[in-house]
């Protein structure tokens, strides 16, 4: 699992979407569309799956968190 980031597209800084996805799902989904908030502009972006990228969340919380 992953998280998806989008690029704004004013501050050219990375946003965390909140959406978290499988990187072979976010891929197979063709074109997935979307808006997220942006705490930079404080506005609404829409961004397309092609703008987007996938953070791999590293599990090393999961190992203490047990
Ligand atoms: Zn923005």
């Amino acid at each position: 699992m992953g998280s998806i980031m989008i690029r704004c597209p004013a501050t050219k800084r990375a946003i965390a979407t909140g959406i978290e996805m499988d990187l072979a799902k976010f891929q197979r989904t063709a074109v997935f569309f979307s808006r997220s908030y942006c705490p930079h502009c404080r506005t609404h972006h829409e961004w397309f799956a092609r703008d987007a990228w996938i953070e791999e969340t590293t599990p090393q919380d999961a190992t203490e968190a047990a």
